[in-house]
């Protein structure tokens, strides 16, 4: 999240960050660098702290509006999506400086969670341990770092990242093709990192 796309799903489709949230995002800092060098109790101050609070609230509103929509895309092309279960409060403690988009993760869950509830749909979370090292095809360990951002194995298979990631994701939530012949349509996903 934050570095290429929101989200990468098991057959390569991807939800990228909206253009007009990323504006909203970039407005609402440059807004507070601005009531940063305000004196204290001056009138300029307090408009400029309404100015913040309002653009705060804009921000919010369209990340919200945002996850809702992503929730129900998923939701129509899956009854099953499976997603890595994250420790969102150490994620968003060692990302914290780095983009207001990350603390979205656990809201889009949440949101995700509670429309696949009322449809009578289900969300599986899965262990994230190495989603992104694994072969989706082959099971086989194939270290990448960071900046890695295709994957191939030995065993033919070559894949983004993290459509990789989302294919295994779906795989563990569902099981292996090869070891498991699922009638279950499950969709993985996959945070793009
Ligand atoms: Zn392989």
């Amino acid at each position: 999240m934050g570095l290429k796309s929101f989200l990468v799903t098991s057959d390569n489709q991807t939800v990228k960050i909206p253009q007009y949230y990323r504006q909203a995002e970039r407005r609402l800092k440059r807004l507070q660098r601005q009531l940063s060098r305000k004196k204290k109790g001056s009138n300029r101050r307090k408009k400029s702290i309404k100015r913040v609070a309002k653009a705060h609230l804009k921000v919010a509103n369209q990340r919200k509006d945002f996850h809702y929509k992503t929730a129900i895309w998923l939701l129509h092309q899956s009854q099953v999506i499976a997603h890595e279960n994250l420790n969102i409060k150490g994620l968003a403690k060692s990302m914290l400086a780095k983009s207001i988009t990350d603390a979205g993760w656990g809201q889009f869950l949440q949101i995700l969670n509670a429309k696949a509830a009322s449809a009578g749909y289900l969300v599986v979370a899965v262990n994230p341990n190495g989603t992104s090292q694994e072969c989706s095809d082959c099971g086989a360990t194939v270290p990448k770092v960071l900046a890695d951002r295709w994957h191939s194995c030995q065993c033919g298979a070559s894949y983004d990242r993290d459509h990789n990631a989302a294919r295994n994701i779906k795989y563990r939530a569902a099981g292996h093709p090869v070891l498991l012949q699922s009638s279950v349509n499950v969709r993985g996903v996959a945070r793009s990192r």
